[in-house]
């Protein structure tokens, strides 16, 4: 059975009679990159800020890699890496130098630490701008000294709080390439707003919405969620539409267009491998057959909008 690295359970926070995180229970495990979701006042900050230790949950509990975060809290501690939505840089400082604080704060012996920078700055592609000023540094790059701070005495846990807000397409793509290689070798955590994330980086998503997680899935069942059940089909030819009478899970087959057609099957049962076979050997010409997949931003508003009408 894969350890737990976290495990929150039935956890709750107030703000007076504000009930921001309310009854929510998860885990993590090693090898898993979660994606936190939800739209704002949803309760991530507040839940990742009680998984952090930062913040004393009203009830609940929270176990980190088998240490309970509020009886033996160094332990536990220890286990995290933790990058805010803004990073906790001194800009003043340079890289080397700042790291070196960081890993001072970590804990980390003077034997240690040289050889811990070393290697965080290796994973997050830092070596060439070690000793300049971070103030310097472009908004991706900086981003990048904040997760080697989080990684730097090689937590099991890292929970990242919008990781790529404000960086331009390519330091998006770099910081998810580096995501994903560090979830192979830890417990990823990560919120965000932007929904095509999670797809891109993450193997598993939870969504929150008023306080309650709404949704808890792997990205596999998600993309199943997806499926809408129609294939979009276009031909150079026109097709025999009685070709497909035997094909069973096959509900209807709707006009859109000249030689274009949308097929309505059983959710449960794609034909689309029978469907491009027909058009094949009936010699039509194939030129489009592609599922119509429902978009992230729709299954979170029907989530969140089915929450918000009970
Ligand atoms: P998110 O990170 O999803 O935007 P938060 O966890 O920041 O959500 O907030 C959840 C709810 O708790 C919101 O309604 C917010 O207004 C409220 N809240 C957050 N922090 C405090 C606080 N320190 N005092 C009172 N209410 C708060």
């Amino acid at each position: 059975m894969t350890a737990l690295l976290i495990e929150a359970n039935n956890l709750s926070r107030y703000y007076n009679d504000h009930c921001a995180v309310d009854d929510v229970s998860f885990s993590l495990a090693k090898g898993e990159v979660l994606g936190f979701l939800g739209p704002n006042g949803a309760g991530k900050t507040t839940t990742m800020q009680m998984l952090c230790g930062n913040l004393a949950p009203s009830s609940g509990e929270i176990r980190i890699n088998g240490f309970d975060l509020l009886d033996q809290p160094k332990q536990a501690k220890q286990c995290l890496g933790y990058l805010p939505d803004t990073p906790p840089l001194y800009k003043e400082l340079t890289v080397n130098e700042f790291l070196t604080y960081c890993g001072r704060l970590h804990g980390i012996s003077f034997k240690q630490i040289k050889h811990a920078i070393d290697l965080a700055k290796d994973r997050c592609g830092l070596e060439q701008v070690a000793n300049r000023l971070i103030t310097n540094l472009s908004k991706g790059y900086q981003q990048r000294v904040g997760i080697a701070q989080a990684i730097l005495h090689n937590p099991k846990i890292i929970i990242l709080d919008e990781p790529t807000v404000g960086l331009d397409p390519i330091q998006i793509k770099e910081i998810r390439a580096l995501i994903k290689e560090l979830g192979q070798n830890h417990g990823i955590i990560l919120s965000t707003h932007i929904l095509s994330e999670v797809q891109e980086s993450c193997s598993h998503v939870q969504i929150i919405n008023q306080g309650q997680l709404i949704l808890k899935e792997s990205i596999a069942c998600l993309n199943q969620r997806m499926n809408t059940g129609r294939i979009k089909v276009s031909t150079r030819s026109t097709m025999n539409l009685d070709h497909f009478s035997d094909i069973n899970n096959i509900h209807t087959i709707e006009e859109l267009s000249n030689n274009s057609y949308l097929f309505h099957h059983d959710i449960s049962n794609n034909p689309i491998e029978l469907i491009a076979e027909k058009i094949v050997n009936a010699g039509w010409g194939l030129l489009e057959l592609s599922p119509v997949k429902q978009s992230m931003e729709e299954i979170f508003i029907s989530l969140t909008s089915n929450k918000d009408s009970a």
